[in-house]
């Protein structure tokens, strides 16, 4: 019992928790928020550096919790000044988090689980299979570690839950991850601000709408009928097209926030006028927006980037549809930045 006490990371403790815990102590709740703004505000590293919080309730801190419960496996910085953290956890697995720097934006990207279940055909987090889901303390540390990362006059400005797994197979560890983020006191984001992105799995996206959040919303659909994407998402054979579109009409109508479709453009199979046209005529009408993402190859997959020309033309047809399109830029290129890749290498090669 005392082990697993003392290895207890304190961002697993929500405020009231630890307003509880320092009642434990004796404490007044005001010194949870003390604490709580040095963890966020103040970026230290270390309980000692908490100069308010009293001599011994941080010797208490320090015999009970830990500040952080990974270790910094790997950092890269990429020229366009793209940062990302491969953390092995307290059982040795590993994730990652990205920092994004794009004119005063800074976001961070997170992962919610070591692996993924989705098995989706183009995408290096799947590869292994899923291992385990990470705790709200494992998740909310990766906002730390970031943040830890930027300069005094930076600050992160956006999060995005788009990393290793299945956000919404994981809504327990992620939603006090998520209150914390917009908490005041915390990191204090809106939630317009905040990025949830699924494979798609209805009865979750009402259980999110049903909390009443407005967090924005991704949903990754990648094909605009379902055989083809019982190809590309294997998940999708239990749920259908149909079904994630209902459900993320119902989440559009309680939160208000625009739903955003994520699509990635494999060169050859899902880039045609033709099934650009399908995808335009499913979201006619929609409240909606198409974020596409040009193929990262992933050296294990036979799938390619279909080039600029291919992109653009599917891009115009979509359109002149009257489809809101975006194409998301890459970045981190040469630090392999995108979702899985770094932890994939790693396992992978043992380096
Ligand atoms: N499981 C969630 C979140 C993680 S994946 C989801 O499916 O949305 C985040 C986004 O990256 C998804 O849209 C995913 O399809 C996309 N992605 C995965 N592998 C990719 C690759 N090799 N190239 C481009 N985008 C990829």
């Amino acid at each position: 019992m005392s082990v697993s006490v003392t290895q207890r990371p304190i961002s697993d403790l929500s405020r009231d928790d630890l307003v509880q815990w320092c009642a434990e102590q004796g404490q007044a709740a005001f010194r949870a928020d003390q604490i709580r703004r040095w963890m966020f505000g103040k970026r230290v590293n270390d309980f000692d550096e908490m100069h308010d919080v009293p001599a011994q309730l941080r010797a208490a801190l320090h015999e009970q919790f830990t500040l952080f419960a990974s270790e910094i496996s790997a950092h890269q910085v990429s020229t366009d000044g793209t940062e990302k953290l491969l953390l092995e956890l307290l059982d040795g697995n590993k994730v990652e988090c990205v920092l994004m720097r794009e004119s005063t934006r800074r976001t961070v990207c997170i992962s919610t689980q070591v692996g993924c279940a989705m098995g989706c055909v183009f995408c290096a987090s799947g590869l292994l299979g899923i291992t385990r889901n990470l705790s709200t303390g494992e998740i909310l540390e990766q906002l730390l570690r970031v943040d830890r990362l930027l300069s005094p006059d930076e600050r992160i400005t956006n999060v995005v839950v788009m990393g290793i797994g299945e956000p919404l197979a994981n809504l327990p560890a992620l939603l006090p991850v998520l209150h914390t983020i917009n908490e005041k006191g915390a990191l204090g984001l809106g939630a317009r601000r905040i990025t949830i992105s699924t494979v798609g799995l209805p009865d979750k996206i009402r259980e999110l709408a049903a909390l009443g959040t407005r967090y924005n919303l991704a949903i990754s659909l990648h094909a605009p009928n379902d055989p083809l994407r019982n190809e590309l998402v294997p998940v999708n054979k239990n749920v259908g097209i149909q079904a994630i579109l209902q459900a993320a009409d119902e989440y559009f109508e309680q939160s208000g926030r625009r739903i955003s479709y994520e699509y990635v453009l494999l060169g050859g199979v899902n880039d045609t006028p033709e099934i650009a046209k399908q995808l335009g005529h499913l979201l006619r009408g929609r409240n909606s927006h198409v974020n596409v993402i040009p193929m990262n190859t992933v050296a294990e997959m036979p799938f390619k980037d279909p080039g600029r020309v291919r992109t653009e033309r599917f891009v115009k047809t979509l359109r002149e549809l009257g489809i809101i399109v975006t194409i998301r830029k890459r970045k981190g290129e040469d630090i392999d930045a995108a979702c899985g890749q770094l932890r994939l290498k790693r396992e992978d090669g043992g380096s």
